[in-house]
């Protein structure tokens, strides 16, 4: 990069290593250290990910950088500051916990900021979570949290664990899950899908249980069959937990076990989406439950697939598979 984009790094860096500092080794970081620990985190984990934490304080960043004599042009450029009317800076990011984003060589090009709820700090109207805003370096359309760690990993197992938050990619790294991923709160884009396909072509969405991670998995497949050719499954979280929270109740080796052999495949998860809020006792609801089905088959390419899918609706609703596999092709010359 040019020598602008250098200096933005390392006033990122900078900030970063303060942070880290703060939380791991001050008195200031003490509330949001013991809540980390609290939910699992171990002081490994804080290391791996240089979590840390921005003071409840206007000006923490501001001190610092203005004694160092940072240019005020960069300061504003770097996101990390707002300014007030008048002209003075303060700090973006305070009482929050703060998660650094990586670009893909690794260098700090922007934060999330998960804020931390206190008796003194009740956080009312405040946003969980805050990033960085766009900047030269920060492109919310671009990075990926974690993909820098991942990326050995997602290439020695062939493939990828996309999460809905970033506390699940850590407790999957917990659980010796190294090749999870997630997007900064925002669903996948072009540029993002073609930097996963140049690692790997298998992708396993694992998305909060809950209705919306549901509603979000389904336009993610919807999304990554369009624009890509990845291979997907689907690993749905019991109970309308996220995986951060099913590890928590259940342990590693259950986390490990749902995240490695509870997957689904793309169509199974369909049936159990259509399936919401729907009567298939009545008899209209299951011909549109069927309905909707066989256009989803319509997008699986394989033929054993589709064959065994048409086997399962047939005995499940007790329907000729001769009318079944009609209804699929009338479907397929329509969707043409
Ligand atoms: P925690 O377990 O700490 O509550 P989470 O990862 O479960 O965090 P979710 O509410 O499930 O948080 O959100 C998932 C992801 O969506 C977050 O990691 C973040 O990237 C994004 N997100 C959530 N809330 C916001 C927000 N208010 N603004 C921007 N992004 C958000
Ligand atoms: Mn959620
Ligand atoms: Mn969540
Ligand atoms: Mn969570």
């Amino acid at each position: 990069g040019n020598s602008r984009q250098r200096q933005l790094i390392e006033l990122h860096e900078k900030a970063n290593e303060l942070f880290h500092h703060l939380l791991v080794r001050t008195k200031a970081g003490v509330e949001a250290l013991d809540y980390l620990l609290e939910r699992g985190l171990t002081m490994e984990l804080i290391e791996e990910f240089q979590i840390g934490f921005a003071p409840n304080e206007r000006q923490f960043l501001v001190q610092v950088f203005e004694n160092e004599a940072y240019d005020s042009e960069l300061m504003k450029e770097s996101g990390l500051f707002v300014q007030r009317d008048g002209g003075t800076f303060v700090d973006r990011f305070y009482q929050r916990i703060m998660f650094p984003i990586r670009n893909a060589q690794g260098k700090t090009i922007g934060f999330s900021g998960r804020l931390l709820k206190t008796e003194k700090f009740p956080g009312t109207d405040q946003p969980k979570y805050l990033n960085s805003p766009e900047t030269e370096l920060f492109n919310k359309r671009l990075v990926l949290f974690n993909f820098d760690k991942a990326r050995s990993t997602i290439r020695k197992e062939g493939e990828v664990f996309l999460f809905e938050g970033f506390m699940d990619v850590i407790a999957a790294w917990q659980a010796g899950i190294k090749n999870g991923i997630a997007s900064m709160g925002t669903s996948l884009t072009n540029q993002q899908l073609s930097a996963i396909e140049r690692v790997t072509k298998e992708l396993v969405i694992c998305y909060d249980g809950d209705s919306a991670g549901i509603e979000a998995t389904n336009r993610a497949i919807e999304l990554l069959n369009e624009n890509s050719r990845l291979h997907l499954s689907v690993v749905s979280v019991p109970e309308g937990r996220d995986p951060d929270e099913y590890l928590r109740k259940y342990g590693e080796e259950a986390f490990k076990e749902l995240a490695l052999h509870g997957r689904e495949t793309v169509f199974t998860f369909k049936m159990r989406y259509h399936r919401v809020n729907r009567n298939l006792q009545n008899e209209k609801e299951q011909l549109d439950y069927i309905q909707d089905l066989l256009q989803e088959l319509v997008s699986v390419a394989s033929p054993i697939e589709q064959d065994m899918y048409l086997t399962q609706l047939s005995t499940e609703f007790q329907v000729s598979r001769e009318s079944l596999q009609e209804q699929l092709r009338s479907l397929k010359q329509e969707s043409r």
